[in-house]
Formats: structure tokens, sequence, C-alpha cells
């Protein structure tokens, strides 16, 4: 009974083996289709600005170039699509290094509630612009975490700033900390205008937007979630988000207490 034995055994090797190539084949696919979708959307934000700079540039030039305020206004809009152009190179930028790994993380302790602070005054005028109030349920003793401090004010910037963008109108966008005895629990909830229960999942893939008109005219790209994810992430922390559409939406996310 022995070569019988061997002949399942080596059967069962074989059964393995294509099973391997199967799910390597599989693997190679996704990367393959995930590459083409990065290509194509990389290629399609960047064309708008770069067709409207053109459209700009060819009014000037027929004929706009003698009228000082069609001048002004068209040189002011080729600016704010090169600010565009710009920001998506940037974002590119930061994910190509998170994923690469080369991204080194500088973790040092610092107080947290500087920082919001900091953060908030920044975003004030764009919050007061849309009349809406930022809340931080303020602590009142410094609350001391060990991360990457440029890269956690990325952090807490996008998801203010998100919640202004997708906020209403006297709306508000509040930072509160909870201590949860070994981490830090840091939550930015708003009262905006929320995400399906279907975009939910997808909201930190790059590119990807619930609305892409509303979000390209508040200068989004829809990378920024995907880099607060790939930030959050290299800490070997965790975010999480809860929404109802028309309520609002809260993002949590962990960080690790300084000693
Ligand atoms: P964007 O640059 O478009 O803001 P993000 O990656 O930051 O890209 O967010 C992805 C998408 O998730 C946004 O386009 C928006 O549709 C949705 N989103 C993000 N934050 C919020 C929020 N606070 N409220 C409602 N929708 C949000």
């Amino acid at each position: 009974n022995q070569p019988v034995n061997e002949i399942a055994d080596v059967h069962k090797e074989v059964e393995q083996w294509a099973k391997n190539q199967t799910q390597e084949i599989t693997r190679l696919k996704d990367l393959e289709r995930y590459r083409k979708e990065f290509v194509g959307n990389v290629s399609h934000e960047l064309k708008t600005p770069i067709f409207n700079i053109q459209g700009y540039i060819l009014t000037l030039l027929e004929g706009g170039l003698d009228d000082p305020k069609i001048n002004m206004l068209y040189l002011k809009r080729t600016e704010k699509s090169i600010d565009r152009m710009i920001s998506i190179v940037e974002d590119l930028e930061s994910i190509n290094k998170l994923e690469s790994g080369v991204m080194r993380l500088r973790v040092e302790s610092f107080d947290l509630v500087k920082m919001v602070d900091d953060v908030l005054e920044m975003e004030q005028m764009m919050a007061s612009e849309r009349k809406m109030q930022l809340v931080f349920d303020r602590p009142e003793k410094p609350v001391l975490v060990r991360a990457d401090k440029k890269r956690m004010m990325e952090v807490l910037t996008n998801l203010v700033t998100n919640g202004i963008k997708y906020g209403r109108q006297k709306g508000f966008v509040r930072v509160t900390f909870y201590d949860m005895k070994d981490h830090l629990m840091v939550e930015v909830m708003d009262n905006g205008i929320g995400i399906d229960k279907g975009d939910l999942p997808r909201i930190f893939e790059r590119f990807y937007r619930v609305d892409k008109s509303r979000s390209r005219e508040q200068g989004g790209t829809g990378l920024g979630l995907s880099i607060v994810k790939h930030i959050i992430e290299a800490h070997k922390q965790t975010i999480n988000v809860k929404s109802e559409a028309d309520e609002g939406t809260t993002f949590t996310f962990t960080l690790e207490k300084a000693k």
C-alpha cells in the first residue's frame, strides 16, 4: 500500500501547487487592473486643469490680452488650475512614499491638544466662510502622544477640512479625545451630508469620491483619506468611520499615548 500512499502525496502536492499558481495569477491580474485604473485616474485628474489652462491661454491669445480685466481673470484662473495640479502631484508623491515604505516616521512625543488648537485655528477661515463652527472638547491638561508630528498634522487637517467641505451651512465639526487606558482615541465628527452605506466601504480608496463634482469644486482629489489611512496604519494604529446619509460622519482613530 506504500506506492499508493506516495501517489496520494504527490497528488496532494500537485493540487497545492496548482492552487498557489491560481492565487498568484489572480494577484497579478488584480495588480494589473489596479495599475491600469490608477494611471487612468491620474491622467483623467490632470487632464481637467491642463485643458482649462489651454483654454485660458487661447482666450488671452485670441484678443483677451488687450483687456486688463480679462487678463487678470484668466491669469487668476490659470493660477488656480496650476495649484490644483500641484496638489494632485503632491498627494501622489505622499501615497507613493507611504506605499513603498520609503516614508520613515519621525516618532516623537508631543501635545495633541496644542496640535488640534493649531489645526482648528488654520481652518477657522474656511469654516467661517460657510458659517460653520469648529468645536474642540478641549482637555485642560496637555495630552501627550507618540507619533510623527508632521504626518499627524496632515491626518487632522484632512479630517477637519473634509468635515467642513462636506458639512452644511451653520453646521459643526467637533474634535474629541477619549482616553482608552492603553491608547488614545481621537474623534472627528460632523453633522454634514453624510455618506451612503454603499459608498462607505470605499471612501479610503485612492480617487474614490462619492460626488465627484462636489469634491472637485472643493479642491478635492479623492486622495486625502487614502493618505490618512496609510499614515495611521504606518503608525500601527487603526481608523474607522461611521456615517448616516444626511446626518453626518464620524471618523475615529487611535494613537499611542506617551508614557
Ligand atoms: P476628497 O479630496 O474628494 O475630499 P477624500 O479622500 O478626502 O477625497 O474623501 C473621499 C470622499 O469621501 C470624498 O470625495 C467625499 O465624497 C467623502 N467624504 C470624506 N469625508 C467626508 C465627510 N466628512 N462627510 C461626507 N463625505 C465625506
